[in-house]
């Protein structure tokens, strides 16, 4: 069985390229724009983007790959560039994608529904399974493969998309994608200045600090790219402390990726307790400044 690779940051083609070596024999990936990341498929292949075309305008050069190498399984980085590339293939090859995969239970992939709330099942519609995912499910996979990186010539598209416009989107705050130990801040922190015990400990662990969505939307003490949950940005570092947040879902399913989750809350009744591995009933006044000393 062969699987085809499509992502855009080098992290996610290794993830990607481990998980689909988990599913197939044969691993193809792609890269369009950046050259790809050797030593993690079969083959590679670079689609070079001309001089101001879009990144989703690739879609026909990716088309005849995909019909060349003929794979039964797509695996797709969930970004939105990719998701219109990755619905273009699926309509071209007769199925339709499905996004956002988090897990597979047998042929079914599953993903959150409802907010969070539920967890969705389903099956491919066609004979190629196509799925997006962040490739947080194949944590455990390794990846391998050859140094072999083959040019395709850019193919103009039949049905191109359009530039309009531009705006500069400033990125604020690090990548807690990425980060292996985040530290969440969430209404806990009764004022701004507080938050100063969160980055203090976040330093002490060498993680980011990230927060719940009232901090970032209603308070506006940090920015809205960090933070987490249905709304905000889904994560799997190894561990994660929850500060000051009361655990609801749709805060929750944002790091349900994560390995450990340490819940502090001075509410024991807390709903985060019964999600995380370990709790600590206490002030985070008084626990935040003796942890990270104890943790530096
Ligand atoms: C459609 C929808 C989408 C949403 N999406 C998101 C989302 O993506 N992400 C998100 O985070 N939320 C989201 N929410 C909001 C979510 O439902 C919760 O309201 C939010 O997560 C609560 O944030 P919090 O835990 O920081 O605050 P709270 O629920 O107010 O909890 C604060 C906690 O801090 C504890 N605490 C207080 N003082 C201290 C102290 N000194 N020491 C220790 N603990 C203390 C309290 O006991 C309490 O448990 C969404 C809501 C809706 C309706």
């Amino acid at each position: 069985m062969k699987a085809f690779v499509i992502a855009e940051a080098a992290e996610a083609q290794k993830d990607l390229c481990a998980g689909a070596r988990t599913l197939a024999d044969e691993v193809v990936l792609v890269s369009i724009g950046d050259a790809p990341q050797t030593g993690v498929a079969d083959k590679a292949y670079h689609i070079a983007l001309p001089e101001g075309e879009l990144y989703e305008n690739a879609t026909d050069t990716v088309i005849a790959l995909f019909d060349e190498v003929a794979p039964e399984i797509v695996l797709v980085e969930t970004t939105p560039r990719l998701k219109i590339v990755g619905g273009r293939l699926a309509a071209h090859a007769d199925t339709s994608v499905i996004n956002d995969v988090a897990a597979f239970d047998g042929d079914a992939a599953e993903s959150l529904y409802f907010g969070g709330l539920a967890t969705m099942k389903r099956r491919p519609a066609g004979s190629v399974r196509i799925y997006s995912t962040n490739g947080s499910m194949f944590s455990e996979a390794e990846a391998s493969g050859t140094d072999a990186v083959e040019e395709r010539e850019f193919v103009p598209a039949s049905n191109p998309l359009k530039l309009r416009g531009k705006r500069e989107v400033v990125q604020e705050g690090a990548d807690i994608g990425r980060a292996p130990i985040v530290v969440g801040a969430g209404r806990g922190f009764a004022k701004e200045e507080d938050l100063d015990l969160a980055r203090s400990l976040a330093a002490a662990v060498r993680g980011e600090i990230a927060c719940s969505r009232p901090i970032a939307e209603n308070e506006k003490w940090l920015p809205k790219s960090l933070y987490i949950g249905v709304s905000g940005r889904v994560i799997s570092p190894k561990v994660y402390f929850a500060v000051g947040i009361s655990g609801q879902m749709q805060h929750m399913v944002g790091v349900t990726g994560a390995d450990t989750i340490i819940a502090i809350n001075k509410d024991a009744n807390a709903p985060v307790f019964k999600q995380a591995d370990y709790g600590l009933v206490a002030d985070l006044q008084e626990v935040l400044p003796v942890l990270t000393e104890k943790l530096a």
